[in-house]
């Protein structure tokens, strides 16, 4: 069985979500790596090595430069005559791109995978992982989204794959108008080690700053927050963690004033510490949490953050 997964790059370093890609698409057979911008022979090469990766199909477009998955699924689609199954890191990016080919194979998207229990057959969360479905799939051709925190990262040494160009281009359906990236010196929340998320207890974006910011310093972590805090305009939009935000799974998650919704823990619950601070003793995100402080925030954090 030949899988090709998608490589998502910033056309300076093919991204972690990527890696985990690899092993899940290890586990159905030979690892062959598309990589799709404009002027993109070092990430190529970058995907050539990674451990495990057969071959690299590159396809070097202006078309591609950005991603647009208008453009990426036909010229995907055209690779998918030698493949049995195209797969993708379930990143927005990813989850972009995959519905799409899915679409032009007519097969049914197979999404965010937790496992691979043999060639058709996939567990995947559901009820915001409250759930976990065993699925099957018959389709001659599977179209499958990973979800990163599930699989090990595969290494970023030790393949030599071969290179080989495809040819695609602009579909005509779509341009390029602008990008409003949020620039930020915290490590990205899907590949930090370590995070401090504030709720909506933090009560205004001046205290989110002045009580999550220090302590997060202090831990080089990356900043996450509830939806309730996001939609309050307390953090913005891409420091949500949750079933409708991003999922992570870092070693250490600090949860400051957030109650432990079901839609929350769906982001961060396979975290492997996590310390949870809230004056409310019957919160429960003190079910999930290996380390809890109850007591109030606005004491509690500067406490620890100067003791750190
Ligand atoms: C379809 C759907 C999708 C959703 N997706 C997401 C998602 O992706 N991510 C997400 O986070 N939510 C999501 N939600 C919302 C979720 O249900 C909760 O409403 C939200 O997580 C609550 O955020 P919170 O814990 O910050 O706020 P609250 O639930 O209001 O909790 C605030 C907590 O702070 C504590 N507190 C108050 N004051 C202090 C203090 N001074 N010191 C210490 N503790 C204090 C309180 O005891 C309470 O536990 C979704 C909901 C739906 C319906």
């Amino acid at each position: 069985m030949n899988t090709l997964v998608w490589v998502e790059h910033d056309n300076a370093s093919v991204k972690d979500a990527t890696l985990s890609a690899v092993t899940a698409a290890a586990q159905l057979g030979e690892v062959h790596m598309l990589v799709a911008g404009a002027g993109i022979g070092g990430i190529a090469e970058a995907a050539a090595k990674i451990a495990g990766v057969a071959k690299v199909v590159t396809l070097d477009d202006a078309a591609f430069e950005h991603a647009l998955p208008e453009n990426l699924a036909p010229a995907i689609v055209a690779l998918m005559g030698g493949y049995d199954a195209f797969v993708a890191p379930a990143t927005s990016n990813g989850k972009n791109i995959a519905p799409r080919v899915a679409a032009l194979l007519d097969v049914m998207q197979i999404s965010d995978i937790l496992s691979v229990e043999s060639a058709d057959t996939f567990t995947r969360p559901i009820y915001a992982g409250n759930a976990i479905a065993t699925i099957q799939s018959s389709d001659a051709k599977k179209v499958i989204t990973v979800r990163g925190t599930a699989f090990e990262k595969a290494a970023r040494e030790g393949g030599s794959g071969a290179i080989e160009a495809a040819t695609g281009g602009d579909a005509g359906l779509s341009s390029f108008v602008g990008a409003e990236i949020a620039k930020s010196e915290r490590p990205e929340l899907t590949s930090a080690k370590v995070i401090v998320s504030g709720g909506r207890a933090l009560g205004s974006q001046e205290d989110f700053h002045a009580i999550i910011d220090p302590l997060a310093d202090k831990l080089g972590a990356g900043v996450g927050a509830s939806r309730a805090a996001v939609d309050a305009g307390y953090a913005p939009n891409d420091y949500q963690v949750g079933q409708t935000g991003k999922i992570v799974a870092p070693e250490v998650y600090v949860a400051v004033g957030i109650s432990g919704a079901i839609q929350h823990l769906a982001g961060m619950k396979d975290s492997k510490t996590i310390i949870a601070i809230n004056k409310d003793e019957d919160a429960p995100i003190f079910q999930v949490a290996d380390i809890g402080l109850v007591g109030d925030l606005f004491k509690i954090v500067p406490e620890l953050t100067e003791k750190l």
